[in-house]
């Protein structure tokens, strides 16, 4: 059976990937199965680049075909900050926590709506080193009080646009349906399809 790596130790992002990339009827594992220590730094200066980067070194070392996922929230009034650094916001050791309490930090003296949106670039690397790419976005805004329990990383804080429920109040199936990372993946389906030929 064709196998498709996740680059990602996220359980979050890997769970909703699975899901997403489920029906390509493909056996779908990610680094944390292949149990290796190997990591990929985010030295890029795109999401695009971190994206390819992360496919690329799994897939030519293992040898099977790898999606890498690089995501960042852009809020309007940070001129698009975190950005590219969304995942390193509160410095190296920061949890979810960290980063969410740092961004609200930031915001605090600008004045609300904190418009805002998750950018996902999602890259599928082959074994001979080709890349593909496809990007979703999704809008919304921040908002100072936490809500909801699902989802991962900023979702509590973030309020889709036009649902008036944050990314962590919404269900699994219903962020599936919307969100950055579901875009960017449907964008890349009809590409994923031709490539591992299913
Ligand atoms: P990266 O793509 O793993 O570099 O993620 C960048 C940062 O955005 C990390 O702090 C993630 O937790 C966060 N992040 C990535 N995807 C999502 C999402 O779907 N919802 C909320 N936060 C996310």
């Amino acid at each position: 059976m064709t196998q498709l790596l996740l680059a990602s130790r996220n359980p979050g992002k890997c769970r909703e990937m699975r899901v997403l990339l489920q029906p390509l009827g493909v056996e779908i594992i990610d680094v944390i199965e292949l149990e290796t220590e190997m990591r990929v730094d985010e030295i890029g200066k795109t999401y695009a680049e971190n994206a390819s980067l992360k496919a690329r070194v799994f897939a030519e070392h293992f040898r099977i075909w790898t999606i890498g996922d690089d995501t960042g929230l852009e809020v309007d009034v940070l001129e698009g900050a975190p950005g590219l650094y969304s995942a390193r916001l509160a410095g190296p050791g920061g949890s979810d926590v960290d980063r969410r309490k740092t961004l609200l930090s930031l915001l605090g003296s600008h004045p609300r709506p904190w418009t805002a949106r998750f950018r996902c670039v999602v890259a599928l690397a082959g074994q001979e080193g080709g890349i593909d790419l496809a990007e979703g976005e999704c809008e919304g805004e921040i908002i100072p009080d936490e809500r909801g329990d699902g989802g991962f990383g900023y979702d509590p804080i973030f309020l889709v646009k036009g649902m008036e429920r944050t990314m962590a109040e919404i269900s699994p199936e219903e962020k599936n349906l919307i969100s950055h990372r579901a875009r960017a993946v449907q964008a890349l389906f009809p590409t994923l399809k031709m490539r591992l030929g299913v």
